[in-house]
């Protein structure tokens, strides 16, 4: 099969690998659609430890089944389906209760971190445990449902910032996850969302996607600008979606008394906060990795329009592009967001709407 290969840091080529075979409990999926993350962008050249070549990368992924292997009974050849990026084990104390993603011993699809090598599915074929399965709506794209672990991301760092309706929110970062929960929060009850970013074009996005105010945090004080719009109360959520230390102090000075700080962004390995702040201001700080089973509210969000993913895919592309495409995100090329690789010869139609 065809694949995107990283044989070394910032060596990225199409290679022909061995078509993997299902083992037990495996089915095997024909990619359709998988979506170039962030944290590939990062491993690509080394940066974050976790794509030690050779690997073949991708976790963003829908496509068909191909095949099963022995006791994955629940799905059949030609079912439409995408994956839980994290391999759970489903039997340790923090899986039996439902926190998948901080399973004792979770893997990412597409990563090799020294602990382990799961290959990805920038290929034509990839393998994946029947249980991290979800069979897709018929009216849902390939290319969308790519976007489905960015949305489930998003939606469970609302759902663990506890929202209950009617909260302020404010998102700090307008990246692709910061307009993904900037979306989950409205569809979840929230009153008014501000949005800041040092980008006016992805200020504008979120301008269009519903945003009560944005702040370009490279003309005036976030903090400041919230106090206004707040009468000085500040809000009552706050998403941190960058995860630098100037961000994270601003999330702490907009985030009202005993207010909720949801911390997901974490570009810095450390940060350092103003502990009396938190203390005296009594300040929930919460922090959100991954997503933990809201693949189907994020598919039931896509489908009715609550969130919308369109305006953040910027290409779908034919896995043959992708060593491109992978410069120029590693480039910082702006207003690049998603980018949608499709590994199938000639880029045929799924047959649903785009
Ligand atoms: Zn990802
Ligand atoms: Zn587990």
């Amino acid at each position: 099969m065809k694949a995107l290969l990283l044989s070394e840091y910032k060596r990225l080529a199409i290679a022909e690998l061995p078509t993997p075979a299902p083992s037990a409990g495996e089915v095997l999926i024909q990619v359709a659609a998988c979506g170039i993350c962030g944290s590939d962008v990062h491993g690509y050249d080394g940066a974050s430890g976790r794509r030690i070549p050779p690997i073949v990368m991708g976790h963003e992924a829908a496509g068909v089944v191909a095949a099963v292997g022995k006791g994955a009974n629940s799905y059949q050849i030609g079912d439409r389906v995408t994956f839980d990026s994290t391999v759970y084990c489903g039997l340790c104390e923090f899986c039996r209760r439902g926190d998948v993603n901080l399973c004792d011993r979770r893997q990412v699809v597409g990563v090799s971190c020294g602990d382990y090598r799961r290959a990805g599915a920038f290929a034509e074929y990839v393998t994946v445990p029947e249980r991290i399965l979800y069979r897709l709506p018929d009216d849902l794209s390939f290319s969308d449902a790519a976007m489905l672990e960015a949305v489930s991301v998003a939606i469970h760092a609302v759902r663990v910032a506890e929202i209950n309706g009617a909260e302020t929110a404010l998102v700090i970062g307008a990246g692709m996850i910061g307009l993904l929960i900037q979306q989950a929060a409205a569809a979840s009850g929230c009153s008014r969302i501000f949005v800041t970013d040092l980008d006016a074009t992805r200020l504008e996005l979120a301008s269009s996607l519903g945003a009560d105010a944005i702040i370009d945090g490279s003309r005036e004080t976030v903090a400041s600008r919230i106090a206004q719009l707040t009468e000085s109360r500040g809000v009552d959520v706050v998403f941190e979606a960058v995860g630098r230390p100037e961000t994270v102090a601003a999330a702490i000075d907009c985030a009202r008394k005993s207010g909720t700080v949801a911390l997901v962004g974490n570009i810095a390995p450390e940060v350092s906060i103003p502990l009396q702040k938190v203390v005296t201001r009594q300040i929930r700080l919460q922090g959100s990795c991954a997503s933990a089973g809201e693949y189907p509210q994020a598919m039931e969000w896509i489908a009715t329009g609550k969130i919308k993913v369109a305006p953040l895919i910027t290409a779908v592309a034919p896995l043959d592009e992708g060593p491109s495409w992978f410069e120029r995100l590693y480039a910082r090329e702006p207003n690049l967001m998603k980018v949608v690789l499709d590994p199938r010869a000639g880029g045929e139609q799924d047959g649903a709407p785009a």
